[in-house]
């Protein structure tokens, strides 16, 4: 609680642990226990380990061990995901030196084991991948397709799943033509779920569902009722850049 504390007090930051956590829950957990991993579900496995090879913040080593898992991938017609299990197992070690730090929530820290945690983490992932992706390259819609794609075959949620493919359609993900606006779109649509579930009974009490980022943590990104578009992108270039994050223990 102390540090939960700590940590909201320094308002909307990004930590390692948490995009790290997430990573590592999506690897072991999720596609991990895909039995049958072929067709749809291998070619979004694929899109998937090409971007965090492109935008993930990891070292040398942590490039090398993703590298290594879509290398996996290459000329199977089918695979387990245990087998993605062994090779992250053999590298989330300390010697290996590829994860910064044990598995624990940071900013996604609920205030009891069932809220928050990994589907936050995924978010601030995917968030993450958008700006890192409009800093290095020009391929608007590349993170917003593997997300889409990972959240369809492998996101744990069949609602959220369910809601987010809804809304790629509803809300023209296709329509994406910028770096920028990927970014944008993909703060909109999490604004929609964050209202969705405004009191809803999954909220964390201590982390009230608002429309994002608040009025407190950005009064220029609001003109009145509307957004200012400009000023929303400036702060989630800001708060989801590779030089801001946080480490554990940096300070
Ligand atoms: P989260 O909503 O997880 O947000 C994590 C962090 O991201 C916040 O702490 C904040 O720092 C930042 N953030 C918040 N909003 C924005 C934004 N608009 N732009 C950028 N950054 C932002 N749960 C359901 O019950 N039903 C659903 O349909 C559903 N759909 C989901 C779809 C996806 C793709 C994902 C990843 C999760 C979904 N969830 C759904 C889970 C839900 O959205 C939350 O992740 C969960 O309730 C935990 O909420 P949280 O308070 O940790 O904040």
């Amino acid at each position: 609680k102390q540090l939960r504390d700590k940590v909201k007090k320094m308002g909307n930051v990004v930590f390692q642990a948490d995009l790290e956590s997430a990573l590592r829950y999506s690897l072991k957990h999720e596609i991990g226990t895909t039995k049958d991993i072929f067709g749809e579900k291998l070619d979004a496995l694929k899109a998937y380990f090409s971007v965090l090879i492109k935008y993930f913040p990891f070292g040398i080593q942590g490039k090398a061990f993703l590298e290594e898992l879509l290398d996996l991938l290459k000329d199977k017609v089918s695979l387990d995901g245990a087998t993605i299990v062994e090779v992250v197992n053999k590298y989330d070690t300390e010697a290996a030196n590829v994860f910064s730090s044990k598995h624990q929530w940071i900013a996604c820290d609920g205030s009891t084991s069932e809220k928050r945690g990994y589907p936050c983490g995924l978010w601030m992932l995917f968030h993450f991948l958008t700006v890192e992706a409009s800093e290095k390259t020009n391929m608007p819609k590349e993170v917003l397709h593997a997300m889409k794609g990972y959240i369809k075959n492998y996101f744990g949620c069949a609602d959220c799943s369910r809601h987010f493919q809804e809304m790629a359609v509803s809300r023209d993900l296709e329509g994406v033509t910028s770096a920028n606006s990927a970014i944008l779109w993909l703060w909109m649509a999490h604004n929609t779920v964050n209202k969705r579930l405004s009191g809803d009974v999954s909220e964390d009490p201590e982390f009230p569902k608002v429309q994002f980022p608040s009025a407190t943590n950005c009064p220029k990104c609001r003109l009145g009722t509307n957004w200012d578009y400009n000023e929303v992108l400036k702060y989630l270039k800001i708060m989801y850049n590779s030089l801001n994050i946080r480490y554990i223990g940096a300070d």
